[in-house]
C-alpha cells in the first residue's frame, strides 16, 4: 500500500546556520503525530529568539527563567487556588493581536482542557495571578502557577492549533511532558544515538508525581516518535507495544483529564 505513505521532511537551520534534517517521517494517511511535533517545529526554528538571556525552554518548552524569580515547579508544588464552589478558576488575558478567528482556536484549546474537568478559564478583570496569552517567538508556558502575570506564548500562525495551546496550558496547570516521568524507561525505549546531540537534554527524566495513573502514551503531553530524531529514525519507542502511537494531536486524552481532576483534587468528575 505504498500510496499510503507519505514522506515528511522537515529542515531547520542552527544557530550556525548548518541546514539540519529534524526529522523524516513515515506516516499513514490520517495520522496527525503529536501536539509537540509542531511545537518543536517551531520553537527549533525561532530558537536564536527564545534563547534571548531573559530565558530558556526546557524539554523544548517549558520556559525557566533566568532570573530571581527560579523556583522549581513540579506537579503539586505550584498549583492555582481552588475556589470554594470546587472549581479552580485560571484568570486570563489575551493580547489584542490575536483576530477574531485565532481568539476562537484558542478559547477551544481552554475548552479542551474544561471539558470534564473542574478547571475554568475566566477573563481576568482583578485577579492577581494570571496568565498572559501573547505573541512572543514560539511556543512555550511557564510550569504550574508561579504567582502574579505569567505569560504562555502562543505565536501566530503556526501555535494557534488547538492541540498546541491545550499543551501549552497543561504545563501552565502544572504537568511535563509524559515520558520525562521516572519510570518511563518502563514503558519505552529512548533510542539515545538517534538524537539530535544538541537536544538530549529534552529527554532526561524528572521526579514528578504520577498521580496513581498509568503511563499514558496518548498523552497530549507525550513527545512523538521522531521528536528531535537527527537520522529520521525514531528517538522514542514504545515497550511491548508495537501498534501504539505516541502523543495526541488536537485533544486531552482520557487520563490527561484524571490527570487534572487528581493533581486538583476535584473528586466528583
Ligand atoms: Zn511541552
Amino acid at each position: 500500500m505504498e500510496w499510503l505513505i507519505l514522506l515528511c521532511l522537515n529542515f531547520v537551520f542552527s544557530q550556525n546556520g548548518d541546514l539540519l534534517v529534524l526529522k523524516v517521517q513515515h506516516r499513514e494517511e490520517n495520522d496527525v503525530g503529536a501536539a509537540m511535533d509542531e511545537i518543536i517545529k517551531v520553537n527549533e526554528f525561532h530558537a536564536s529568539h527564545i534563547n534571548d538571556g531573559s530565558n530558556i525552554l526546557r524539554e523544548g518548552d517549558i520556559a525557566v527563567s533566568t532570573g530571581r524569580r527560579n523556583k522549581v515547579c513540579f506537579a503539586r508544588s505550584c498549583l492555582w487556588s481552588k475556589s470554594v464552589d470546587g472549581y479552580v478558576y485560571i484568570a486570563y488575558n489575551l493580547s489584542p493581536e490575536y483576530s477574531e478567528v485565532e481568539t476562537n482556536l484558542i478559547k477551544k484549546g481552554m475548552e479542551n482542557i474544561e471539558k470534564d474537568t473542574c478547571v475554568r478559564f475566566v477573563p481576568r478583570t482583578h485577579q492577581r495571578d494570571y496568565i498572559d496569552i501573547q505573541q512572543k517567538s514560539g511556543c512555550w508556558s511557564y510550569l504550574g502557577s508561579r504567582g502574579g502575570r505569567q505569560t504562555v506564548s502562543l505565536q501566530s500562525p503556526d501555535c494557534l492549533q488547538v492541540g498546541v495551546i491545550s499543551h501549552e496550558f497543561m504545563h501552565a496547570l502544572g504537568f511535563v511532558h509524559e515520558q520525562s516521568r521516572l519510570d518511563r524507561d518502563n514503558y519505552v525505549t529512548i533510542m539515545w544515538p538517534n538524537i539530535w546531540r544538541d537536544r538530549l537534554r529534552n529527554f532526561e527524566k524528572f521526579r514528578t508525581d504520577t498521580l496513581d495513573l498509568p503511563y499514558d502514551y496518548r498523552s497530549i503531553m507525550h513527545f512523538g516518535m521522531y521528536a528531535y530524531s537527527q537520522d529520521g529514525e525514531p528517538t522514542i519507542v514504545p515497550k511491548n507495544k508495537k501498534n501504539i502511537k505516541l502523543g495526541q494531536a488536537t485533544s486531552l486524552s482520557h487520563i490527561d483529564k484524571l490527570k487534572i481532576n487528581n493533581l486538583y483534587k476535584c473528586g466528583w468528575y
